[in-house]
């Protein structure tokens, strides 16, 4: 559908045509239609713009990628659909290695997520190839197998857009977990080490003029921007920002909201 460049949510309904799209091509899984549109609600509420909390937690999660040992990128059928190109971009300019690893896993479906990945520039997508496959006992069935290049033996993986099961699974291995997720009640939102409450297709242009800066830096230094950065306290921040967000819309007239 071509989304009229005078639509009050032109932007809104081009990203939704990039879900729909994914999902036409076997990339999306149909639950993802309905992630994408818990996700649109609290873009919403957060006045679908980057709030300072979310730089703040951008920049955290990058340095905790530049400073660790073996970092990876979980990628899933709606974040290669959103922004497959960025993804490509950051993965190399962080030096993380980008695995394909799916909720409702079909081996053809992860192949397909890969062959995006790849058309957008990946030069190695790990995930895929099963001479590499193995499993973290603590997850159900399908959803156990992790490449073991990659997910399987980092120290920081980052998943944006993950349900929580997996992310606790994550956490119990030790990993720390980086997440983007516009829900910042979730449990994912709650179990990750970092949580960028943001759209994640304003949260990775974001996430690379940041490491664009944050790469020269030491690990003393990356160290310093990790202690000063606590996941509670910036979550908590995220829900203040909202209720105080509401509180002064539900004083204005909201006719003025729409005009924007
Ligand atoms: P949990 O299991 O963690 O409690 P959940 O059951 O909501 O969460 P899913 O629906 O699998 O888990 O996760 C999708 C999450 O991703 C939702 O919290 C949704 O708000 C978020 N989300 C969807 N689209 C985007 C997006 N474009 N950017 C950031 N977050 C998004």
């Amino acid at each position: 559908m071509d989304v009229p460049e005078n639509h009050p949510r032109a932007q809104s309904l081009r990203i939704r045509e990039r879900i729909i799209d994914g999902m036409h091509k076997n990339i999306v899984a149909e639950a993802g239609l309905i992630a994408h549109g818990r996700g649109e609600a609290f873009d919403y509420l957060i006045g679908e713009e980057t709030p300072n909390f979310a730089e703040e937690q951008q920049q955290a999660a990058v340095a905790l990628i530049l400073r660790a040992q073996k970092p990876v990128f979980s990628v899933n059928g709606n974040v290669a659909s959103l922004c497959p190109n960025e993804i490509v971009e950051i993965s190399e300019l962080l030096n993380i290695p980008l695995e394909v690893n799916l909720f409702y896993r079909r081996e053809e479906r992860a192949k397909i997520v890969a062959d995006k990945l790849v058309e957008a520039g990946a030069e190695e997508v790990l995930g895929v190839d099963p001479e590499y496959h193995k499993q973290i006992s603590e997850l159900t069935h399908s959803r156990r197998v992790v490449d073991k290049r990659g997910i399987y033996s980092a120290d920081v993986v980052f998943v944006p857009l993950e349900d929580g099961d997996r992310t606790m699974a994550l956490r119990k291995l030790g990993k720390q977990v980086i997440t983007v997720d516009l829900n910042p009640l979730s449990r994912t939102s709650i179990w990750s080490s970092i949580t960028i409450v943001n759209n994640i297709v304003r949260s990775i242009p974001e996430m690379i003029e940041i490491g664009h800066k944050l790469k020269g830096l030491s690990l003393d230094q990356l160290s310093e921007i990790l202690n000063s950065y606590d996941n509670d306290k910036s979550l908590r921040e995220s829900l203040e920002y909202i209720s105080n967000r509401l509180k002064t819309l539900s004083k204005t007239s909201l006719k003025n909201l729409q005009k924007k």
